[in-house]
């Protein structure tokens, strides 16, 4: 194995909304950033999946601008054409809120954030390890990033992982409150139909009961050509079948679902979101796990479950690292 080494003043784990936000906040404020993502595209959670013509976004559905900072980048994504309105109110969803969907689709702010930002992709991260005044982050294809900061944005879990497997010992009482951070599991059914579903425009429904949360149809959202439909799973349907043949889970959830989507279905995948939403959110917006040199926690834990709260997440774990270079070169 090649072992390559590059220097950073920050590295950030993760291309979601909450990496994306702080690396380009840092990037605007001077400093070298690389973003390190095991996925093959951006976006994390805002993901989507092509199965024959059909596409599906199969995490987030839709995004919603409740702040002025996240509206105003959101109204920057419409202008560059990544998000349009889906719709403003349906059954259930009565708070006159637009739901912004992507174009083409979920991942296009995402894609759109990233643009100009130094992007690692297909690089899992095994290991944030301590060397004297700098951090030095390791992925599994052996390459080494020294940084000044890091600032970690997987889900809680996964982002102590690296932390442990590097020997970073934190301080007790922010240790307890990062190992408190629980997330629901969600099933994803993504099934392409012989025809159009029954569910009224604007396409998306929340039914309010065992075994299923929600349901889109991509074709009436504006997103695939095809008849296809996004089933998500309650979490408690989602915990209990867990472990159980996907298949199997993914039948159950498509008779459930029959009354809106028939039951001619041509083929369907099931995914399953481990750390889906957050089930409490930490009373900060990141956390900071080591003060010198900085190694942040951002992520929707922190700043709400959703698009929204991971972006103000990324943007406070921006400022803490800004503010302290500010105090280092007074
Ligand atoms: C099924 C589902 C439905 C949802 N519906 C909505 C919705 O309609 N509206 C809404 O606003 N929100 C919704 N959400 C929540 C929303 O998607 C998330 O809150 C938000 O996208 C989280 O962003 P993030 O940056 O914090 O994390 P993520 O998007 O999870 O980003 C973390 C990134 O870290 C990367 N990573 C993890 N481990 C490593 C490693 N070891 N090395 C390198 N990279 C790593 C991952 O690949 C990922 O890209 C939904 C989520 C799910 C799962």
């Amino acid at each position: 194995m090649q072992v390559t080494e590059e220097k950073a003043c920050v590295v950030v784990v993760g291309a979601g909304m909450a990496g994306l936000t702080a690396a380009n906040e840092l990037r605007l404020a001077g400093a070298r950033v690389l973003v390190l993502d095991k996925g093959r595209g951006v976006g994390g959670r805002m993901a989507t999946r092509r199965i024959d013509c059909s596409t599906f976004d199969h995490g987030a559905q839709f995004i919603t601008a409740r702040d002025s900072r996240f509206g105003a980048l959101v109204e920057q994504g419409r202008q560059a054409g990544a998000v349009e309105e889906w719709f403003r109110n349906s059954a259930g969803n009565a708070d006159g809120f637009i739901r912004w969907r992507g174009t083409p689709a979920i991942s296009a702010l995402a894609k759109h954030l990233a643009r100009g930002l130094d992007l690692h992709l297909e690089t899992t991260v095994t290991g944030v390890h301590r060397d004297g005044r700098r951090w030095q982050v390791q992925t599994d294809s052996g390459s080494l990033f020294t940084a000044d900061a890091v600032v970690v944005t997987a889900p809680v879990p996964q982002s102590l992982r690296m932390l442990d497997e590097g020997g970073i010992v934190v301080d007790s009482t922010i240790r307890a409150r990062l190992e408190a951070i629980e997330y629901n599991r969600c099933l994803a059914v993504m099934a392409i139909l012989d025809a159009p579903s029954r569910i009224p425009a604007p396409g998306f429904i929340t039914p309010a009961e065992e075994p299923i949360a929600s349901i889109s149809d991509n074709q009436l959202k504006g997103i695939s050509a095809e008849p296809a439909v996004t089933i998500h799973s309650t979490p408690a349907f989602s915990l209990e079948q867990w472990d159980a043949d996907r298949q199997v889970s993914g039948r159950t959830l498509l008779d459930a679902a029959s009354p809106w989507i028939g039951s001619g279905i041509r083929t369907f995948q099931v995914h399953g979101w481990r750390y889906s939403k957050p089930i409490r959110i930490d009373e900060e917006r990141c956390v900071v796990a080591c003060q010198s040199p900085p190694l942040i926690f951002a992520g929707d834990a922190f700043g709400g479950p959703s698009v929204e709260g991971a972006a103000i997440s990324g943007w406070a774990a921006a400022e803490v690292i800004l503010m302290n270079r500010r105090k280092i070169t007074k």
